[in-house]
């Protein structure tokens, strides 16, 4: 089947039930069904939750969760919300880049001073103010990665 949103050619039976029933239901690849349902979780989420950011999907998860996994490992991060709120987090989950299909649905709620780079293969969140990534910092990224 060709994906209505992508044009993608997908195959939903080598996905569990639930998951190809929503797909061939939706005539949606695997990827465009997981953002069709991320608009309707999002939706039930409270205010400050969800932040979007340079087209870019987070969650700010429990502050106060009991579990030694925390998103981007504890890292604080404060959230500008564009309401004017801001949120201190130490618990953020990025979900990954807004697809350019889906990118009008998920319109920028937010802003912070970070940006991702590329350092060799991968993408770091470094703060906005570094124009030059420091070869400190490549040092690390290349030896956490094994390049
Ligand atoms: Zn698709």
């Amino acid at each position: 089947m060709k994906c209505k949103v992508c044009g993608e050619e997908f195959d939903s039976s080598q996905y569990y039930k639930d998951t190809k029933d929503a797909m061939d239901e939706h005539q949606m690849c695997f990827y465009c069904n997981l953002w069709k349902e991320k608009i309707e979780q999002d939706a039930q989420q409270p205010p400050h939750k969800v932040a979007i950011i340079d087209g870019v999907h987070y969650y700010i998860d429990d502050e106060n969760v009991v579990s030694e996994f925390r998103g981007f490992g504890g890292d604080k991060f404060v959230i500008h919300f564009n309401d004017g709120t801001d949120v201190i987090t130490t618990n953020l989950w990025c979900q990954g880049d807004i697809p350019p299909q889906w990118r009008d649905k998920f319109p920028d709620n937010a802003k912070f001073d970070w940006q991702w780079k590329k350092i060799g293969n991968n993408n770091y969140l470094v703060p906005k103010e570094i124009e030059e990534i420091p070869d400190s910092l490549i040092a690390q990224a290349e030896t956490n990665i094994g390049i």
